[in-house]
């Protein structure tokens, strides 16, 4: 998506071990512009999956996830990452963190996530992978079906790509960074 590649080359900032920061737009400020295209892009690349709801994560994933989910007239169901006192009946799971190095809980309540669903699965970035692991485990655990998996950029030099692409779903990333060593971001 070349408006997005645009503003990855204009505004985005290598940080060491492999990190992004597109605080600028993605991250902490969000641009509802672009936002709302790369909703519109996702919603044409998985029109045809006969998807019914969005999943994605607290809390960079949703600002994406909520532009693909109005573009196809759906609902999101954003998983969290903190168990809610409020919160009875959940699905949950651990997965290791790529950017914090820790491990953190994801979870969803049951009343969100069953087996009537095809899933649609959207977040901010695509690295090792380990975040839709935990995706692909709260779906197994609810018997819900994942249709595709979208990310807003994808780091191909992680193990990510190669790991989901070898699942029964469609993946698809709208801006790929073949590398980011030397402090240069190159963008595929
Ligand atoms: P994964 O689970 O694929 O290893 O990592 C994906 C998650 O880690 C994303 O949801 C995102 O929050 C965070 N992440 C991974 N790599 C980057 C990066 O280069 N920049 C930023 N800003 N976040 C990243």
């Amino acid at each position: 998506m070349e408006q997005l590649k645009q503003r990855i080359l204009k505004e985005g900032k290598c940080l060491e071990g492999g990190i992004l920061k597109v605080d600028g737009f993605i991250n902490h400020r969000v641009d509802p512009a672009l936002m709302n295209e790369i909703g519109k892009e996702f919603a044409v690349l998985f029109k045809d999956l006969g998807v019914n709801k969005i999943l994605t994560v607290e809390a960079s994933g949703i600002a994406p996830a909520i532009f693909t989910a109005h573009a196809m007239n759906l609902q999101v169901v954003f998983v969290k990452k903190k168990k809610p006192k409020t919160m009875d009946g959940l699905y949950s799971t651990t997965v290791r963190s790529f950017t914090k190095g820790i491990d953190y809980d994801l979870c969803v309540s049951k009343e969100y996530l069953s087996s009537s669903d095809k899933i649609l699965f959207i977040d901010d970035f695509l690295a090792n992978g380990n975040a839709s692991l935990g995706i692909i485990d709260l779906c197994s655990q609810a018997g819900a079906e994942i249709a595709g998996m979208g990310f807003v950029i994808e780091k191909s030099f992680q193990e990510g790509g190669k790991l989901l692409r070898s699942k029964p779903f469609k993946v698809e990333s709208l801006a790929i960074i073949d590398d980011l060593s030397d402090c240069k971001i190159i963008l595929r």
